[in-house]
């Protein structure tokens, strides 16, 4: 019977591949901590923090031997501890309502987070309003209709075009009327014009402030895993832009393992509150760093 062989993880290529094969040890020398970082760089956690995990690795271990599962084991533990800080959910107020202000640029999955994480603060028994701050995209508004009605949730819209700060004034009105726990607020993602952008965000949070000086509680920003180290530049303006609180992070379904995330934590030590792990409903997951760690070693 033949063997196939292993599909090779991030450290697969390093000291070879594991399987039925006897287990092949190599010494930790120079050479193969300077792969360790090239391979780190390369899942998209970055040079500063690919160099920092290779360090920490190598601490009190140089001109050991190791198996390739052995490093894996490593690695994961590594990144694992990087991560668990920044692991913590969306944390919820007894302030009513509490307003959670969602940014991200166009196509990150912005529409589709709203709609799961509506669904599931739906199941933990809170009321919750959806207002469609990108007033500027019918097609946004439409979607996040949809996903209002697949979660069970008010969406409120305004005119095409219409001034969001003023949909977000109304929708604080109707929130605080209604005795709702939470306002989700959809904000545009439009990063051609970063200075409307900015003046935009500005907007709806000086307005909601009228109403509670204390809002936004939370800022989302939700980034897309399959655009790597974009991720980093785009935190960097959405920062500038607003008080980003947390992140979310798409798409890590698919082919990204999201490496970026540990450049993220590392750097910035954000909140991840969960991660889009599919396009459906339900698929909004708790962010689990060993998990996490372990699919990225591969
Ligand atoms: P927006 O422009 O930021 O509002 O993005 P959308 O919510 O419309 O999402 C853009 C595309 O990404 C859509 O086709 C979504 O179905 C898809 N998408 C969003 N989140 C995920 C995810 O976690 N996994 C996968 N595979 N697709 C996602």
């Amino acid at each position: 019977k033949r063997e196939e062989p292993a599909r090779p993880g991030l450290l697969g290529r390093l000291v070879g591949r594991g399987g039925a094969k006897p287990v092949v040890r190599r010494t930790l020398d120079d050479e193969m901590l300077e792969s360790l970082e090239e391979l780190l760089i390369a899942s998209d956690m970055g040079v500063e923090t690919a160099m920092r995990v290779a360090a920490n690795i190598a601490e009190g271990r140089m001109g050991r031997r190791f198996s390739t599962e052995e490093l894996k084991e490593l690695l994961a533990a590594e990144i694992a501890r990087i991560m668990e800080p920044v692991a913590r959910p969306l944390p919820l107020y007894d302030r009513k309502p509490q307003v959670v202000l969602v940014v991200g640029v166009n196509g990150s999955g912005k529409t589709t987070t709203i709609g799961k994480l509506a669904a599931q603060l739906r199941a933990a028994g809170k009321k919750v309003i959806i207002a469609a701050g990108d007033t500027f995209r019918a097609a946004a508004v439409e979607q996040l209709q949809v996903w209002g009605e697949r979660a069970g949730v008010p969406v409120m819209t305004a005119p095409q075009g219409a001034d969001p700060a003023s949909l977000a004034f109304d929708a604080m009105t109707r929130a605080e009327e209604e005795g709702a726990d939470i306002l989700l607020i959809d904000t545009a993602g439009r990063l051609q014009n970063r200075a409307d952008l900015m003046e935009e965000l500005a907007k709806i949070v000086r307005v909601i402030r009228k109403k509670d000086p204390t809002a936004p509680h939370n800022t989302i920003l939700v980034l897309d895993a399959t655009t790597g180290q974009n991720a980093l530049s785009q935190l960097e303006i959405f920062r500038k832009m607003a008080d980003v609180t947390g992140l979310i992070m798409t798409k890590l379904d698919g082919t990204a393992k999201g490496g970026v995330l540990v450049a993220l934590a590392d750097r910035f030590g954000l909140p991840i509150h969960a991660i889009g792990v599919g396009e459906q409903i339900d698929d909004l997951a708790p962010f689990d760093p060993e998990e996490f760690a372990r699919a990225l070693v591969g």
